[in-house]
């Protein structure tokens, strides 16, 4: 591309620098042309198409071809010439053309209007108006004085008694004492005749001349314009490549000082340090967002940010925005509110995580740029058959923006309003980002701003509807959810022994970290026959048991269990991602004592528990007391107020369903991460495309239904969703297809892990 470039931009330059190489070529080329049609008509005259006089012929065509020779000479030799000799010679030759194109009567035309193909192409119209004059002159001249002189041409000797004999031989004319008056008939069949196709050709010349000097011109033109922009792009390639690189090396080191603080956060119990550490803390947050931006930006302007569409729940989307920016508005005493129309659809298909993206972006300058009052995000939706044209408005009472200033919003770096936001912090990305963005999405920023009253952001945006059943109550739906899943029982069964089996390693951290308030004695087991061997060993008052394992599967190992008598009137509860409906009934028809779909609800699990372990162990503390006893409790936050590495997971991966994911681990942060990097450590592709070439589907489809859960348990509901969709295709025995989700499964799960491990840089 660039040789191809390189090469172009070469040959235009040639035109403009050897202009003059260019000219001379061209005449030489007409000349070429002239000499050409001259000697073909010189060929047809000796085959006897035409009857001309011989002897007439090789008298013009001689001296032609010499003229040709001189011409080519001397245009040769003019290249390196000074400036006054080419216009001696320029004219020298326009005079000696005129001259033979006079004499040379049969080709007159042709030869003497090379002087003007010569002139229009070479010179300047200065040069053109020579070559009239000249002409003209020497026509007369030269006309007149071979008249006189007896050098007249072979027409001219028509008009001339003397010679008309000899011409009238053959019968071909038949003019006489048509020369009476010779002034007169000359004038009048030679020097105006030849004058007139002249001038038309002159003025057809000058035409010729300027669109000439217009497309040299324009190339130029084009070419400086198309080097510069060459130039520019590479410049802001280099920019975007520097800045790229840059940010992705400062973010490692920050990423590590988030991570060292977070120990000195934790550890340290004196006041000042902590004071110190959480400032540093904010810092260092701040830095890494204006990183983060700066890496989005240089990612649009070097085009790899691309729209990567799936189908997409936007009740989740909202939800998770809501969840990150509650917290923000909370710190500064705003309210946020989320007028959700009910009659949006449940599922769509486009690019969310854009959407979201420019949402954040809107919603926390509305949060940095409000001081008092509310920031409300309004979504509504206007069908369009298979579409729906959502529009989404973030609104608040903040500063306003002036209406001089709202032109400047998308400029890069561009902050506005400088004096009064100097305590506000932000590196004027934002706009641009969301700008960039919603044109990529082919949509544009409406904004609406009355300063110091307050502004609106508003687009649309077309998806396709997916799943047109109604969002209904986004506040019942979404957000009470929320809060029910929080509220647990408080309670203890330190004497209380429970065994719990299950394949996934994962799961078995998850139950264990669920029940640790609880202090109840959690054995685990990680397959069927483990358990049949723990069983024989040790009484336990519960018994969970999960289905899909390899070799023995839980079904299978209750039956082995009652069958043989072991731990006679212990409940066994089933524990399964396999929730659909009438699942309950089949396993209690199979005997089990109870059910638990997983993910686990804490609060389902606390009541299975409360119900199926014997009373005596247990005891139910108020809350009151619970909040005495804080200490020996796993730490049940509302989302840490302070920025903690999961703020960075949230920034890095906004896809997740955190509240959720929170609440499987009881609200503790620490815990989630622990299981996070347990999961972002898994060997699912390995094992997969392992049992894929050994075509054991059976095994394929227990361990897809093993990690669909672990997704899940970290929030990743659409990689979960994957994964379920392919236990479900292995379970049909269907191969077709499995090997395109598994795909999708792969690169969904590199790119969590890939953004996982940039927040902590665990990769380093
Ligand atoms: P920054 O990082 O400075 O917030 P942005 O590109 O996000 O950069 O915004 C550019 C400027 O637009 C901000 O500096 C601010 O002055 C103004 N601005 C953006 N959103 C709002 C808002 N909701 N209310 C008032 N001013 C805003």
């Amino acid at each position: 591309m660039q040789d191809l470039n390189g090469k172009k931009r070469d040959d235009i330059s040639v035109y403009i620098n050897e202009q003059e190489y260019i000219a001379n070529s061209y005449v030489m080329k007409c000349f070429s042309v002239t000499m050409l049609v001259y000697t073909a008509t010189f060929l047809l005259d000796l085959l006897g198409i035409f009857v001309v006089d011989q002897k007439l012929m090789w008298q013009s065509y001689v001296p032609s071809l010499i003229i040709y020779l001189v011409v080519y000479f001397i245009s040769k030799s003019m290249l390196a010439s000074s400036k006054k000799t080419k216009y001696f010679i320029l004219f020298s030759i326009i005079l000696v053309f005129t001259i033979i194109g006079v004499f040379i009567t049969y080709h007159v035309v042709l030869v003497s209007l090379l002087p003007f193909l010569y002139a229009t192409i070479y010179s300047s119209k200065r040069v053109m108006r020579y070559v009239y004059a000249l002409t003209v002159i020497s026509t007369i001249v030269v006309v007149y004085g071979g008249y006189f002189y007896g050098l007249c041409d072979a027409n001219m000797a028509v008009l001339t008694t003397s010679t008309l004999q000899n011409h009238t031989a053959n019968g071909q004319f038949a003019l006489t004492e048509i020369n009476a008056n010779p002034y007169f008939t000359l004038m009048l069949f030679y020097v105006i005749p030849r004058c007139l196709i002249y001038i038309a050709f002159g003025v057809v010349c000058r035409r010729i001349f300027s669109i000439i000097s217009n497309s040299v011109e324009k190339a130029k033109r084009a070419d400086e314009i198309e080097k510069a922009r060459i130039e520019a792009e590479n410049a802001n390639r280099a920019k975007s490549q520097f800045v790229a690189r840059i940010s992705h090396e400062i973010r490692t080191p920050i990423n590590a000082v988030i991570g060292m603080n977070e120990m000195i956060l934790r550890e340290s119990k004196e006041e000042n340090i902590q004071r110190y550490s959480r400032d540093v803390h904010d810092s260092s947050v701040m830095l890494l967002n204006i990183i983060n931006e700066l890496l989005d930006s240089s990612k649009i302007e070097s085009g790899k940010m691309e729209i990567v569409s799936v189908n997409y729940k936007i009740g989740n989307l909202l939800h998770d925005l809501h969840n990150m920016i509650r917290i923000k508005a909370k710190e500064k005493g705003l309210e946020l509110l989320f007028d959700i129309d009910p009659a949006l659809s449940k599922e769509y298909y486009g690019d969310d995580k854009h959407i979201k993206q420019i949402l954040i972006n809107l919603l926390s300058n509305a949060v940095k740029y409000t001081n008092q009052g509310t920031v409300i995000l309004k979504v509504t939706c206007r069908r369009e058959g298979e579409n729906a044209v959502l529009h989404f408005a973030v609104k608040d009472t903040g500063i306003g923006i002036k209406e001089e200033d709202i032109e400047k919003l998308y400029d890069a770096f561009q902050r506005v309003d400088v004096t009064r936001n100097r305590n506000v912090e932000g590196s004027g990305l934002g706009m641009n980002i969301v700008q960039q963005l919603l044109e990529l999405l082919g949509s544009e920023l409406q904004i609406q701003s009355e300063y110091e009253k307050g502004s609106e952001f508003s687009f649309d945006i077309v998806q396709k509807i997916v799943d047109a059943e109604p969002l209904g109550d986004f506040q019942e739906n979404y957000l009470g959810n929320y809060k029910a899943e929080n509220s647990r029982i408080n309670y203890i069964a330190p004497d209380a022994k429970v065994l719990v089996v299950d394949d996934n390693e994962m799961n078995l951290r998850v139950f264990q970290a669920l029940l640790k308030q609880t202090r109840i004695q959690i054995h685990m087991a990680t397959s069927g026959m483990a358990c049949i061997d723990m069983v024989n060993n040790q009484a336990y008052d519960l018994i969970f048991l999960d289905h899909m394992m390899p070799e023995m599967d839980g079904v299978q190992t209750f039956h082995a269990i009652r069958n043989n008598k072991m731990c006679e009137g212990v409940p066994i509860i089933m524990l399964t991602a396999n929730a659909i409906s009438g699942d309950r009934e089949r396993y209690l028809s199979e005997g089990f004592d109870d059910f638990l779909s997983k993910p686990i609800i804490p609060d389902k699990l606390d009541r299975m528990l409360l119900q199926h372990l014997p009373k005596k162990y247990i005891t139910v503390i108020n809350t009151d007391e619970s909040a005495d006893n804080a200490d020996d409790k796993v730490m049940v936050k509302e989302v840490s107020e302070n920025m903690t590495a999961l703020d960075g997971l949230r920034q890095r991966l906004p896809e997740l369903d955190y509240e959720k994911a929170l609440a499987i681990c009881s609200q503790d942060e620490n815990f989630y991460l622990e299981l996070f990097k347990d999961f972002t450590e898994l060997q699912i592709k390995k094992e997969l495309t392992g049992y894929m070439s050994d075509k054991d589907y059976k095994n394929y489809s227990i361990r897809v239904h093993g990690f669909k859960n672990n997704a899940y348990s970290v929030g990743a509901t659409d990689l979960g969703d994957l994964a379920y969709e392919l236990e479900k295709l292995t379970k049909s025995n269907s191969t077709d297809g499995i090997h395109t989700l598994q795909t999708r499964l792969f690169e969904q799960y590199d790119s969590i892990c890939l953004r996982y491990k940039e927040v902590t840089g665990s990769d380093n």
